[in-house]
């Protein structure tokens, strides 16, 4: 019987290390751009550890080098943007995510009334959230190296993001993409309320799953799994809809069905890669800076969006007359004041969540009398 197979470094490994070596440059190139002397990043930037010198709590399956202090300054957390370690792809992913999505909303806005027509706000609502969520998740990759509690705040306001950019995708499948069968039924009705609750479940499951981590961390990641695959299965209701009529009916699928269907894909590859942490599981150390499955979970989201964005605006478009003539235009309540309303209610859950994290770290501090060193107490969770 032949032994197990070897991973020794064909095509996809030099690519990787020539990825790698390139990154280093690029993220080089980028301080020198921001005007970071040399001298500054080199003799500033943090010595990198391997995985067994850094706490439980920081290790990552699969990963096995290239991990930041985990008490960095919040400077030292900036700086290390600029260095190749195996959160700068991460940070760097959504950083530039943000800024596209930031672009195609200025873009809009110099071409779309977002302000007295109503029938924007929608879409007004869902570009405001699809910058935000790249934007928190590079923040918080970026300091998450401060401490195991800035840690698990950082992903906190993480997942706080991600379950608004649903509330984003509720209220636009809601009002541009609900097949027309469905327009003016109960569901369509309390399609953006159920989806503002749905934000409350998805932050508080995905939240309470980073208490699970260290002592059930399966049933912490499939928790985390859930709480981001039910709320995207119930916003999708409309567009699966459609695509079982289209399927039953044999009509002709239009191009804009086919951009959503890209989305469903890329959608589809960011939950697996997710889940299953490939290719690093399969070949730990050797995706530590570049090709681990976050990086590509991070692109796969990125790309969804961006297929899902096109379809919307498609949608949104061919569909306005026949919207206009036989539902009600979107409400201010039912939009921004949807959103206001999630924003503040996940805050308070993530602020909660916040506070017994705080709580439970004073509360093992004083049983263990209080003195004991940071990195001593923090390696043995
Ligand atoms: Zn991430």
């Amino acid at each position: 019987m032949e032994g197990a197979p070897q991973f020794e470094c064909p095509l996809w490994c030099v690519l990787c290390r020539s990825g790698k070596a390139w990154l280093s440059q690029l993220c080089q190139g980028a301080g020198e751009v921001l005007w970071l002397p040399n001298g500054l990043l080199s003799s500033k930037l943090p010595q990198l550890f391997d995985i067994h010198q850094v706490p439980k709590v920081f290790q990552e399956d699969g990963i096995t080098s290239g991990y930041r202090h985990p008490r960095s300054s919040a400077l030292d957390c900036i700086l290390s943007s600029f260095q190749m370690n195996n959160e700068t792809v991460n940070i760097w992913t959504h950083f530039l995510a943000t800024w596209y999505f930031l672009w195609r909303f200025g873009m809009l806005w110099c071409s779309t009334d977002f302000v007295s027509d109503s029938y924007n706000w929608p879409l007004l609502v869902y570009m405001l959230l699809i910058c935000l969520y790249p934007f928190t998740s590079s923040c918080a990759h970026t300091f998450s190296t401060m401490s195991p509690e800035a840690r698990h705040i950082c992903f906190f306001f993480d997942y706080g993001a991600i379950s608004l950019y649903s509330l984003g995708c509720a209220i636009t499948y809601g009002s541009y993409v609900m097949p027309d069968c469905l327009v003016n039924s109960w569901l369509h009705h309390h399609f953006v309320p159920f989806a503002v609750f749905n934000t409350l479940v998805c932050t508080s499951l995905s939240c309470y799953s980073r208490f699970l981590e260290m002592p059930f961390p399966h049933r912490s990641k499939m928790l985390r799994t859930l709480a981001f695959v039910y709320p995207f299965i119930f916003d999708n209701i409309p567009l699966f809809h459609r695509l079982t009529l289209c399927c039953e009916d044999g009509c002709n699928p239009s191009e804009t069905l086919f951009v959503h269907c890209y989305h469903l894909i890329f959608a589809f590859l960011t939950c697996f890669l997710f889940a299953s942490h490939l290719p690093e599981r399969l070949a730990p150390g050797h995706f530590d800076y570049i090709g681990h499955s976050h990086q590509l979970f991070h692109i796969c989201a990125v790309v969804g969006t961006h297929f899902q964005m096109e379809a919307l605006l498609t949608d949104m478009a061919s569909r306005r007359a026949w919207l206009a003539a036989n539902t009600v235009v979107p409400s201010f309540l039912g939009t921004v004041g949807a959103m206001a309303l999630a924003v503040v209610l996940n805050l308070a859950v993530i602020a909660t969540f916040s506070a017994v994290l705080l709580q439970v770290h004073h509360c093992r501090a004083a049983n263990r009398g209080g003195n004991v060193q940071p990195t001593a107490e923090l390696k043995e969770q």
